[in-house]
């Protein structure tokens, strides 16, 4: 492996890859490095959490099968003392340990195969997200395409037209603000909008889901911005 770290003068941050395919890692590796980040790639869970420890990266790209340890454990055992960012990435048959993960504290997941701009986009979603946990976000306006929330006035526009929400719709809309660019499972959005006792009840999600897309999208059945992450959740788009 040559030695990216020393080389690259100025760098986007450092990756720790955990992932046993050594082709995804290859693909990894080389997109990575082309678009200025470090990358430290190791082959399995304990090996990750080692290097976790050494070096302190500013994001994780997880592989959910790894040989050794299990990803979804591995998530919780790094959520028990590091806030670093994961991006999961798991093949279509473990739909289900995604959402756990996520659950777990996962920040984002790439299904395989995925291409480069996706995997690009999760990254800086995540690392952003990052940076406004530690320092604060006190730009209280959000805006995505005409779509406008104005955190501290409390106030919703579609095209400069004011849209008057229920307090509910209004609070799912500025939870999914909060995590925008990022996907929300269904049974977090669950918990923080209606509370803890609330995550198995999916339907509400739907109904209210439907209620803000009718306000503030111009095709409801087609969202740009209230996006389904289907089996797992939703996305508030970002750009
Ligand atoms: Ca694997």
């Amino acid at each position: 492996m040559t030695d990216s770290t020393q080389m690259q003068a100025a760098s986007n941050g450092l990756i720790l890859v955990i992932e046993d395919d050594a082709q995804i890692r290859r693909f990894l590796r080389a997109t990575l490095n082309s678009h200025g980040y470090r990358v430290i790639e190791v082959t399995g869970g304990k090996e990750g959490l080692k290097e976790l420890g050494l070096h302190h990266p500013d994001l994780i790209i997880l592989d959910l099968g790894l040989p050794d340890v299990d990803g979804v454990d591995l998530t919780r055992q790094i959520r028990e003392w590091s806030s670093t960012p994961i991006i999961i990435v798991s093949a279509r048959e473990r739909e289900h340990d995604k959402v756990t993960a996520l659950d777990a504290g996962a920040d984002d997941y790439l299904t395989k195969p995925f291409g480069t701009q996706e995997l690009l986009a999760r990254i800086r979603v995540a690392m952003r997200h990052a940076v406004r946990a530690i320092q604060g976000d006190d730009n209280p306006i959000f805006s995505v395409g005409s779509l406008v929330v104005d955190l501290a006035r409390r106030q919703v526009t579609v095209d400069g037209e004011s849209v008057h929400l229920t307090p509910i719709e209004y609070k799912l809309l500025t939870t999914l603000v909060r995590y925008a660019g990022k996907v929300v499972t269904g049974r977090q959005l669950l918990k923080e909008v209606w509370g803890p006792s609330y995550t198995n009840e999916s339907q509400y999600l739907r109904l209210y889901m439907a209620k803000l897309r009718h306000k503030l999208e111009k095709d409801p059945t087609d969202p740009r911005y209230l996006l389904t992450e289907p089996g797992v959740g939703y996305r508030l788009a970002e750009e």
